[in-house]
């Protein structure tokens, strides 16, 4: 019992804090990891009007015969937590209403989201199927890909990151390095007068597309205990949530 405990204690803090190489948001063929087409260059936040979705709702559908009961649940407590920390909703949708709906499966390796923000297409997002906790069935890990669906880009990438972090570009893998461009400055997106946030669901991992096991990110300030955590939306998150819905209390 003992050992299992410590076991567990171990994989847990492995997953928090030291994610093992093979994270599955950090797959090499998608743009920054985990987005399948490169998206405009927003940067955090999509600014523009057109690109949320409309009345801040969403219609989705958890593609039938994908999940297990657990992993059914794990997606749906994702979706609350969203829910209850703004005014967005989640509205199930039937297969013929599929369309223009966000389309939650399992096919294929890692998770990923084809597109940031609202398209007036079929998104997609993609959850391998891990133990509940783990890799894609990390909880901040399905909340992360359905902020990139709502409008979100990695907090790592904003224009000012530069004052927060240090890239190592040395100890990155070079064909990844596209993900660690911010040379965007284009007032398309906005960080909603939050600021920079370690916390973020949205961050990388310290040691994200390291080729040496070196850190690609080093924090330059204090308060970045944190930083790549999965396991909950930030305050910084739920704010800009809020604010790019405007949300009751937040307009
Ligand atoms: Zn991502």
């Amino acid at each position: 019992m003992y050992s299992l405990t410590c076991t567990l204690l171990l994989l847990f803090a492995r997953q928090v804090f030291n994610k093992p190489l093979e994270d599955p948001e950090l797959r090499q063929d998608y743009y920054q990891g985990d987005i399948l087409y490169q998206p405009v260059r927003t940067r955090n936040g999509i600014v523009n009007k057109i690109l949320h979705w409309p009345n801040g709702t969403v219609p989705y559908i958890i593609e039938k015969n994908a999940f297990d009961d657990s992993h059914h649940r794990e997606i749906l407590r994702a979706i609350s937590i969203i829910e209850e920390n703004s005014c967005v909703v989640f509205a199930p949708v039937t297969e013929e209403e599929h369309s223009n709906a966000v389309v939650i499966r399992s096919n294929g390796f890692g998770c990923n989201s084809a597109y940031l923000g609202y398209r007036q297409i079929q998104q997609i997002v993609n959850l391998q199927i891990f133990p509940i906790g783990m890799g894609c069935f990390r909880i901040g890990s399905i909340i992360h890909e359905l902020l990139h669906i709502l409008g979100f880009e990695h907090q790592h990438v904003a224009n000012n990151r530069d004052e927060y972090i240090s890239i190592q570009w040395d100890n990155i893998q070079p064909k990844f390095n596209i993900n660690f461009v911010n040379t965007d400055n284009s007032t398309l997106w906005h960080d909603f007068g939050e600021g920079y946030d370690y916390e973020s669901v949205m961050h990388y991992v310290p040691k994200a597309f390291s080729k040496n096991g070196q850190p690609t990110i080093i924090p330059l300030r204090d308060g970045a205990e944190n930083m790549g955590q999965r396991l909950y939306m930030s305050e910084k998150d739920i704010r800009k949530l809020n604010k790019m819905y405007n949300c009751p209390g937040y307009v």
